[in-house]
């Protein structure tokens, strides 16, 4: 039982089948050789056993036939019959012979050794050859016939006709195959019993071999059919006991395996889903299940939850001016710093791009985000060292409170990132908190991009222009376009919708028309006959980023028969310092031969390496800056030096917002080219421009008339 049981199922049955097989051969093989060899031998005993026989009463004939010849000599001689009939009973007592006959010399029957001597003088052959002593032995079809000649030295007397008789071998014979018949049939049955038995045990074997067989068959699959259920039902944890090297035992083998590795591919499905593969922090997903949680167990328990809404200040730059493989580096970085600050109870997130979010719960007053906040503006003051720079990196964030600003998992989102959104716009590297103001502002501002959508769907929007004028001689030579919008049925100030257009993207919907609409002026205005002027059309960095734009102006240009220097494209600098795709967009705008315009000129960066960089056409200095410069030294002073820095880099110059004769008689005398503001002319629509330029060229003509 102990080999069966350490019996693999795959030997099992392999060595049930040979055990069988071989049982079953060695039985016929056995059966069939002893059958065989006792058949031939059965025959072969009796035959030699009556030779031997045969054998033995010639050789006693033989060798006692003189003798027997001395005996019968003188009876015979004396014909004394009835001792001759002693002698024949002795023959017939010691050999049992069929007859006995005494012949004389010529054959003819002396006695036959009965009284009544029946045969006495019939003839019988008699041989030739045969001398005193000697036998002469025939064969017949009855048995032996045997003539033993009586004589004396070569003198022969008569003969002994001594029939022998085979009734004895027979009877010997007989009784010996009787013997030989019995011992086979011992042999038979003792024979078929061990078969029989042997059947037995191989049947007893099988039997084994077979429960044993469905033991370890049937079991290991009935375990292995519950645990796939298991792992169907997707649960992995349930293992099957290995057993022996058999394919049942591999098959477990491989089963425990397949679970193993699933479970690995699920814990890095589940690691991919829910982790961020950059900084290893939660991603959005994990970062929603979590605040989801939160915000129960914060209900449940009375708690407060505090939500910060992290997003860096001007990432992007870093990223377009060092590669995004040092932005991912510095993301990383910037996630090691912010997890160190944090609880483990906190969930610090990346949400995507540079935006982190972080869930402090168990809030108690709300001094703690505060701190909290403080802590992570703080963490990221110190530099970081990267390819061997140090990079300064700062943050804005947005902190949203569980439960005074909110109580749903969106809407505490939402508030965060508005937080986050007035942080930025209130000078960054700062953090704010949610104010039911902020949420005003924000209704506002998704009411009025609701509005915006479908103003671009019914083209609501027009152009208005500006005029451009010579300082010198207040000659018209451009126009600038500015975009209108009427809400409500009242001017929107483009201020408030244009940013708006830009945050939304939706600004691009009309850099077309805008062009479209700008070089129509100016053909209208050619063909009202005042002459070739130049129109300045606005880009934002939405615009100027769009991969189309170069295609679109080519179009347009050719469409209107348009030399590309009568179109003036104006943008601020930090549109050509935000993005790769402007920077790149504005040189080959250049290149056409398109005129750029850096518009805004000092509120910004001022960067000279900029102006050279793009070789810009014009300069536009900003309204405030021409606003105060008669009462304002500081003002003067920039407006005088960006005169004197366009100049000497040969840029032509514009003043923005000339609205006074003595803001335009300085900006004369300082040198500035052109001039732009209400003093000469509001934006208006073309047709009121059209009649304003005529005024203006019928006042001309009278004056010089
Ligand atoms: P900007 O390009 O600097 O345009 C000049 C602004 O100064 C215009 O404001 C214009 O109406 C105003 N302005 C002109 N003369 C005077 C003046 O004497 N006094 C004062 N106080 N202001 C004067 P507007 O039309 O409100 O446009 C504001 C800004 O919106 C523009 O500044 C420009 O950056 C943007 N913008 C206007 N139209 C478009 C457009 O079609 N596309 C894009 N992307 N931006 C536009
Ligand atoms: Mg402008
Ligand atoms: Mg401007």
């Amino acid at each position: 039982m102990l080999i069966f049981r350490g019996l693999s199922s795959k030997y099992a049955l392999g060595i049930a089948s040979i055990l069988l097989g071989t049982m079953g051969l060695v039985l016929a093989l056995a059966g069939y050789f002893v059958f065989e060899g006792t058949q031939a031998l059965r025959a072969e005993l009796t035959q030699s056993f009556s030779s031997i026989q045969s054998a033995h009463d010639v050789e006693a004939l033989r060798t006692s036939g003189s003798y027997l010849g001395d005996r019968l000599f003188d009876p015979l001689y004396r014909l004394d019959v009835s001792a001759l009939n002693e002698e024949i009973e002795r023959i017939q007592a010691w050999l049992a012979p069929r007859s006995v006959l005494i012949l004389d010399a010529e054959g003819r029957v002396i006695t036959d050794g009965s009284l009544e001597n029946p045969q006495y003088g019939r003839r019988y052959p008699i041989p030739k050859a045969a001398a005193p002593g000697e036998v002469a032995i025939e064969e017949t079809p009855t048995g032996r016939l045997v003539h033993l000649p009586i004589g004396y030295a070569g003198m022969i007397s008569g003969y002994a006709r001594i029939a022998l008789s085979d009734a004895r071998t027979q009877a010997f014979v007989a009784s010996l195959h009787a013997k030989v018949e019995a011992a086979w049939q011992g042999f038979v049955e003792r024979f078929l019993a061990i078969a029989l038995i042997s059947i037995l045990v191989a049947l007893a074997a099988s039997l084994l071999f077979g429960i044993r067989l469905s033991r370890s068959v049937s079991r290991p699959l009935r375990d292995m059919n519950r645990v796939v259920a298991h792992y169907a039902a997707g649960n992995l944890e349930h293992k099957l006991p290995e057993g022996p090297e058999d394919e049942l035992g591999r098959l477990a083998r491989s089963l425990n395996q397949m679970a193993v590795e699933h479970e690995r591919a699920r814990a890095q499905l589940m690691q991919l889903a829910n982790y961020d593969s950059l900084t290893c922090l939660p991603n959005r997903n994990l970062f929603y299940d979590r605040l989801g949680q939160a915000i129960k167990k914060a209900r449940r328990e009375a708690r407060g939850i505090a939500l910060f809404f992290v997003d860096l200040d001007r990432f992007k730059e870093i990223n377009d001016a060092l590669g995004h493989d040092i932005g991912d580096i510095l993301l990383g970085r910037v996630a090691h710093r912010l997890s160190r600050l944090v609880r483990e109870t906190d969930t610090l997130a990346r949400m995507g791009g540079d935006e982190f979010t972080l869930i402090v719960e168990d809030l108690v007053d709300e001094e703690a985000p505060r701190i909290i906040a403080q802590k992570l503006l703080d963490a990221l003051a110190e530099p970081f060292a990267l390819d061997e720079r140090q990079l300064y990196v700062s943050a804005s964030i947005g902190i949203a409170l569980y439960p005074r600003d909110a109580d749903s998992l969106d809407s505490l989102i939402k508030h965060a990132d508005s937080a986050m959104y007035a942080a930025k716009a209130s000078g960054r590297g700062g953090f704010r908190f949610f104010t039911q103001e902020l949420q005003e502002q924000a209704h506002e501002r998704l009411s009025l991009e609701h509005d915006l959508r479908r103003a671009i769907e019914r083209g609501e929007f027009a152009l208005y222009f500006q005029p451009l004028v010579r300082a010198e001689d207040g000659r018209v030579v451009a126009l600038e376009a500015l975009l209108r919008w009427n809400l409500d049925g009242a001017p929107c100030a483009p201020d408030r919708f244009i940013p708006v257009l830009e945050e939304t993207g939706l600004i691009a919907r009309l850099t077309d028309w805008a062009l479209r609409e700008s070089l129509s002026a100016l053909t209208a205005l050619e063909r009202e006959g005042f002459g070739a002027l130049r129109v300045c059309v606005n880009l934002s960095a939405r615009q100027l980023q769009q991969a189309n734009l170069l295609d679109l102006v080519d179009r347009v240009l050719v469409e209107f028969g348009m030399p590309p220097e009568r179109l003036e494209l104006e943008m601020t600098e930090s549109s050509l310092l935000d993005d790769q795709l402007c920077q790149s967009n504005a040189t080959q705008l250049t290149a056409r031969g398109i005129r750029l315009a850096i518009d805004d000129f000092g509120t910004g960066y001022s960067s000279l390496t900029y102006l050279k960089r793009f070789d810009a056409d014009a300069l536009k200095i900003d309204c405030s800056f021409v606003r105060d410069m008669l009462v304002d030294p500081g003002d003067a002073q920039i407006v005088t030096t960006v005169l004197a820095l366009a100049a000497g880099l040969g840029i032509e110059s514009v003043a923005e917002g000339v609205e006074s004769e003595e803001q335009g008689e300085r900006l004369r005398s300082l040198g500035c080219d052109l001039l732009q503001g209400y003093l000469i002319c509001r934006p208006l629509p073309l047709t009121e421009l059209i009649d304003w330029m005529r005024r203006r060229a019928f006042g001309s003509a009278a004056e010089a008339g």
